[in-house]
């Protein structure tokens, strides 16, 4: 009964879900394709037709292709779940290994042959973004070599840092009685601390080259910016973005007063060292407003709340067969939970999508402003052009489109809203 009941919420979810996805997909599509052939008049003094149109070919290309992945994607679900995939994998490895080696070792494999196959399937996907879509447009750097370098790269980081982390959870499932959830959300929560310690000097210097900013008068005005705003640097880096990708971006890392900074190539080739100020004094201003620690603190609070759900649901049976996996008998069923746990959730956590979004919406125009207190509104504003000019970003959203999935406030509302002064934006 509680089964069926399941099976019916999920399927009802992922159908929703996904005629909601279509719906807002193809309204954006042709809000942008009707807006074509005219720059809007707010732009129509800066951008130029031809960039304007590059950005709308852009946004649908990528909205096809969108279209296309999230419904192979639903198929892979349905086909991991209902239609036994997960199932046939779990009864394989399980046979396999669990007699001779024992839990650890059948749950450990079975995470690992789940992740190889869910690379493999996605793997189509990712070559055809980065080799046709983004080759097209001008913004892949990538190599064939360089793909299979990172490629192999990703999967030594996984190993290394996946399976220890994953055993310790698993091991903690086993071994902690009822409360388990409640110690594997501290793993998992310390595990995610350290990650954010060891990503900036570890992990990120594996896949990108990471060098002192060179240039002597961009890094007294960076300096001065930063002690204006109360921050100290540790370091001032240019990481060589252009490596893989011509998109720019700029970010900070790092704890307490002392921030990492890192330029990407790109962004520095791009702008103006007083944009580069402006978009900086951005950055500083998420940090200002506690927008990295509030974010931080708010995926505590989730994960807390998907432990205790997956700390209930894992010892009922109907979470299993309601999602068309028989549980094991003679076996540890922590990694299968866990798989199915995966797998599901976001099926859910897409209806609270728009809420999340509208969150970090009004960050942005908090850190805008405090922008414009801290360096030059007018720089901002140029930076954000451009950087919309060469991401080839559309001056022409869909609202609705803009209301469900924009992290980022559309250009002309973050324009609006700096001449206009903060309060009114937000
Ligand atoms: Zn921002």
């Amino acid at each position: 009964m509680q089964a069926l009941l399941l099976t019916s919420c999920f399927v009802a979810a992922l159908l929703v879900s996904l005629a909601l996805k279509y719906w807002l997909a193809t309204r954006q599509m042709r809000h942008v394709a009707r807006h074509r052939d005219a720059v809007p008049a707010a732009f129509a003094a800066t951008i130029a037709l031809a960039a304007h149109q590059k950005a709308a070919d852009y946004t649908l290309a990528k909205g096809r292709f969108g279209l296309l992945s999230t419904g192979f994607g639903a198929a892979v679900l349905l086909g991991w779940t209902l239609l036994g995939g997960l199932d046939a994998l779990n009864v394989g490895v399980r046979d396999a290994l669990q007699p001779r080696w024992g839990d650890m070792a059948y749950q450990l494999a079975l995470l690992a042959a789940f992740a190889l196959i869910g690379g493999l399937l996605d793997a189509p996907f990712e070559l055809w973004s980065t080799f046709r879509i983004e080759q097209r447009f001008g913004f892949n750097r990538m190599t064939w070599k360089l793909y299979l370098a990172d490629t192999l790269k990703g999967i030594l980081v996984g190993v290394i840092v996946g399976l220890p982390i994953a055993a310790l959870i698993l091991w903690i499932m086993g071994a902690a009685g009822s409360l388990w959830w409640l110690w594997a959300w501290g793993a998992w929560m310390g595990f995610n601390l350290l990650i954010l310690v060891l990503y900036p000097t570890v992990i990120a210097p594996l896949f990108n080259k990471f060098e002192p900013l060179a240039d002597r008068s961009l890094e007294a005005r960076v300096q001065a910016l930063m002690t204006r705003c109360g921050f100290t640097a540790k370091g001032l880096f240019v990481m060589d973005g252009s490596r893989r990708s011509a998109h720019a971006n700029a970010y900070f890392t790092g704890f307490g007063a002392a921030k990492r900074v890192v330029f990407f190539d790109t962004l520095l080739s791009k702008l103006t060292p007083s944009e580069v100020e402006a978009v900086l004094a951005h950055e500083l201003g998420h940090f200002k407003h506690k927008h990295v620690l509030k974010r931080i603190v708010a995926m505590f609070a989730i994960s807390l709340a998907g432990f205790a759900l997956l700390g209930w649901m894992s010892s009922q049976a109907w979470f299993y067969t309601g999602l068309g996996v028989e549980p094991n008998v003679a076996a540890a069923n922590d990694a299968l939970a866990l798989l199915l746990f995966m797998l599901v959730t976001p099926v859910f956590g897409f209806f609270i999508s728009p809420v999340l979004a509208n969150l970090s919406r009004r960050h942005e125009f908090e850190a805008d402003a405090y922008a414009c207190a801290q360096a030059s509104g007018a720089d901002l504003a140029a930076a954000l052009l451009k950087l919309h000019e060469d991401n080839a970003a559309t001056l022409t959203p869909d609202p609705v489109y803009v209301k469900f999935y924009y992290s980022h406030p559309p250009a002309s509302e973050r324009l609006a809203a700096m001449r206009h002064g903060v309060g009114a934006a937000a």
